[in-house]
């Protein structure tokens, strides 16, 4: 397997794209509500990276449509933004974006609330988060990456969540998919993680089973049982001490 670390110079490009994504996802926070489409979305996160002169990532990736993938409720991932699909109140949206700057790639995804959502979808959510969150507070140098897919699955089986197994984090840098790929479970892997390396980690977790297929458009991943499911990632760079999130504002 061949992981590439990063430089000085390609990190400090990685964080100016991850700013990028941040400014996405904050401007995705203050305009989800009820009445606006997912395509109103994606509007919205192709100016803001066109305006920070960087490239959607997602953009033409396999022939994908758009700068966001715009997953809802039953939803997991790579969902297509569409003007037919208005938000309403109740729903949760999970929103995957990816700024290229000058080459370099950031990625990082959120599940937001549209208005009121009911108490399992707030815990899902919460959870969904918490298991990010602890798998990133045990990314350090020389770490097995096992453990890291271990603290996600820690924090879904504390509230009985599902997982989904299809799909996972990955390195990340002048490629949106590098290696090593990271499982969001225990799988007995005995990769270790060093200083420098760049990875994007990104539960996905289920408020029913684990398991999922995807829709006859060749993208959007549904559950199987037809419940809702929340998406979190973070773009991160292990160093000597705690790892850095890239994908926040600078
Ligand atoms: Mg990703």
């Amino acid at each position: 397997m061949s992981v590439h670390k990063k430089s000085r110079e390609e990190l400090k490009l990685m964080r100016e794209a991850g700013n990028i994504v941040a400014l996405v996802h904050q401007e995705m926070k203050r305009i989800i509500e009820p009445g606006i489409s997912t395509k109103d979305l994606d509007e919205a996160a192709f100016k803001i990276i066109k305006a920070n002169k960087a490239v959607p990532t997602f953009l033409g990736y396999h022939g994908f449509p758009a700068s966001i993938c715009a997953s809802l409720n039953h939803e997991v991932v790579h969902g297509i933004p569409n003007e037919k699909c208005i938000l309403k109140e109740g729903d949760i949206i999970s929103i995957d974006v990816g700024a290229t700057y000058r080459g370099l790639v950031g990625d990082g995804a959120w599940t937001y609330p549209v208005g009121n959502i009911s108490d399992e979808c707030k815990m899902l959510l919460e959870t969904t988060e918490k298991a990010l969150m602890a798998a990133i507070a045990v990314m350090k140098d020389n770490v097995l990456l096992d453990d890291v897919s271990g603290a996600v699955e820690d924090v879904a089986n504390s509230k009985g969540l599902g997982i989904v197994r299809q799909y996972g984090g990955h390195g990340v840098g002048r490629e949106m998919h590098e290696e090593p790929f990271v499982f969001n479970y225990r799988v007995g892997n005995k990769f270790v993680i060093k200083n420098g390396m760049t990875i994007a980690i990104e539960p996905m977790l289920n408020l029913g089973g684990d398991d999922v297929h995807t829709l006859e458009d060749d993208w959007t991943v549904v559950t199987n049982d037809g419940r809702p499911s929340a998406h979190f990632e973070h773009t991160i760079h292990v160093t000597d001490g705690d790892a850095e999130i890239l994908t926040k504002l600078l």
